[in-house]
């Protein structure tokens, strides 16, 4: 199966250029942001807080996430509830690195991405996609961008759909949710010495999305 792992930050612009990278080469894009997304909206609506483990694991139903692909994409459930659009709320961005802390959600998240992976070309983007969940891929990315370019696009996609938020206080939360990944315990974000590494900040989508293609020499067999 091709396996193309695409880590790094938040904001880097990981998920437009897997899903672009994901269309062209006519593979499935799982995006694995959204499913630690999705645990963190059942904890917030269950009244769970994300930061109690033992809450979580005792009262978080896990079987309850759920992945399907439909015509526009990648969805995620709930049970029987598409919550592809809810997970998106800003609040549920640092729920989300929270809840990702504890080794039992992960754990969980991780296997259902190596199964997808095992059955699937996939495009996977995420925090520990090359280091821990596919370390073997034969394709391995770091996308990076300076905090400020990050918080910079964020506020334009945000103004894009009418939500007006402060730069400074984006550009924070960015810093948190950094610093948040990359010091956790348990399969923290890190840059693999395998992975290529691409700075996005002075680069367009489409350039970095084609330097990518460029290093896939196989073809999908149809
Ligand atoms: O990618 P996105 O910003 O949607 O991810 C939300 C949060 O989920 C991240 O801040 C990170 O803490 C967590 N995450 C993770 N491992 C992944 C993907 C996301 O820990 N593979």
């Amino acid at each position: 199966m091709i396996n193309i792992a695409i880590d790094g930050p938040a904001g880097a612009g990981k998920s437009t250029i897997a899903k672009r990278v994901a269309k062209a080469l006519g593979i499935l894009y799982l995006d694995t942001g959204a499913m630690y997304r999705a645990m963190a909206l059942q904890a917030f609506r269950s009244g769970i807080d994300v930061n109690d483990a033992e809450a979580v694991c005792a009262k978080l139903d896990f079987s309850l996430i759920r992945v399907a692909y439909q015509a526009d994409g990648m969805h995620v459930y709930l049970g029987e509830e598409d919550v592809s659009q809810a997970i998106r709320e800003n609040h549920v961005s640092k729920g989300a690195s929270d809840i990702s802390k504890i080794p039992e959600v992960r754990l969980h998240l991780v296997e259902l991405q190596r199964k997808i992976a095992a059955e699937n070309h996939v495009v996977l983007d995420g925090r520990d996609i090359t280091s821990y969940v596919l370390p073997r891929a034969k394709y391995k990315f770091y996308l990076d961008a300076s905090p400020e370019v990050r918080a910079k696009r964020r506020h334009s996609e945000l103004a894009a759909k009418g939500v007006c938020m402060d730069y400074d206080k984006l550009l924070a939360e960015i810093i948190d949710r950094d610093y948040n990944d990359s010091h956790r315990a348990f399969a923290p974000l890190t840059r693999t010495e395998d992975s290529i590494y691409i700075d996005s900040s002075d680069l367009s989508i489409d350039e970095v999305a084609a330097l990518i293609l460029s290093y896939v020499d196989e073809k999908v067999e149809a």
